[in-house]
């Protein structure tokens, strides 16, 4: 018999896991109205961290060892794990934001990615909010499919499909790619436990889907080719060959009535209802 800890958690531990995921969305809140051209990505850090302190939370990001900061800011060509610093946004960027908070032991976990506008470039702009549309898009897909899942892998395939069906066609290019190296994750006493996510299909069918997983789903989706390096900076992963990047990610509870996406105000009803799916309130 295995010692180590079940990824089923019971229907308290889920009641427990409402509030950090609350806190989590606020803090991307207080980003996203502050994201604007002339504003570096220090400033947006600082509205993340002074947001999760008020609610008497703690960054979770802060306890991954080496990491200083409450968020990551991925700019451009950055996908994910971008530092928050002095640099300035300019108009065109497409930005992820990624922030974490721990409360009372339980954490969440969640991203969003922006275009900011630039009318001297439209097609800069409209090619990387559709893949931020896209990204978006596989997401809500892929919490959908965990809805009716029997086991995890159904997931990943949801997602990849919804990436490849909505891929443009351009000549030239195979689509956009899904980074292999990055997935999603199990969440709770700890921000990264079991199970891995995968946002592609995979030979194995994965853990069984049943109330008591909690997962972190979050798509990297970028515009040409999915092969990434880490920076020198030991942590910002970006694209070789230097197209754009977006990231989207939810934690989401599966329990006895059904599923609730715990870093959504609305435990996700907007962005499901175009799936058919109604989420359930953990009670
Ligand atoms: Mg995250
Ligand atoms: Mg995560």
């Amino acid at each position: 018999m295995s010692l180590r800890r079940s990824i089923y958690k019971s229907p308290a531990q889920l009641r427990a896991m409402v509030e950090p995921g609350l806190i989590t969305a606020a803090s991307l809140d207080a980003v996203r109205t502050l994201i604007a051209p002339g504003v570096t990505t220090g400033e947006l850090d600082a509205a993340a961290s002074a947001l999760i302190t008020s609610r008497g939370a703690k960054s979770n990001f802060q306890m991954v060892r080496g990491y200083r900061h409450t968020i990551c800011t991925s700019v451009n060509e950055q996908v994910v794990h971008g530092i928050p610093g002095d640099r300035v946004l300019a108009p065109g960027d497409i930005i992820s934001v990624d922030s974490g908070a721990e409360y009372n032991g339980w954490n969440g976990d969640s991203a969003f990615s922006v275009v900011l506008a630039d009318p001297s470039r439209p097609e800069v702009v409209a090619e990387r909010q559709r893949l931020s549309d896209v990204t978006q898009g596989s997401l809500w897909a892929g919490i959908a499919a965990l809805a009716k899942a029997t086991h995890l892998g159904e997931v990943g395939e949801t997602v990849q499909g919804y990436i490849e069906a909505n891929s443009p066609e351009s000549s030239g290019t195979a689509g956009y790619g899904i980074l292999r190296e990055y997935v999603g994750h199990g969440i709770g006493r700890k921000m990264h436990e079991a199970p891995s996510v995968f946002n592609y299909r995979v030979s194995d069918r994965g853990p069984e889907v049943r109330p008591g997983l909690v997962l972190a789903i979050e798509p990297m989706v970028v515009i040409g080719d999915q092969e990434t390096f880490v920076e020198d900076d030991g942590w910002t992963v970006s694209t070789v060959d230097g197209t754009a990047g977006s990231h989207w990610e939810h934690s989401v509870a599966v329990h006895d009535g059904g599923i609730w996406v715990l870093t959504a105000p609305d435990g996700g009803a907007a962005g499901l209802a175009p799936f058919g799916v109604t989420p359930a309130a953990i009670a």
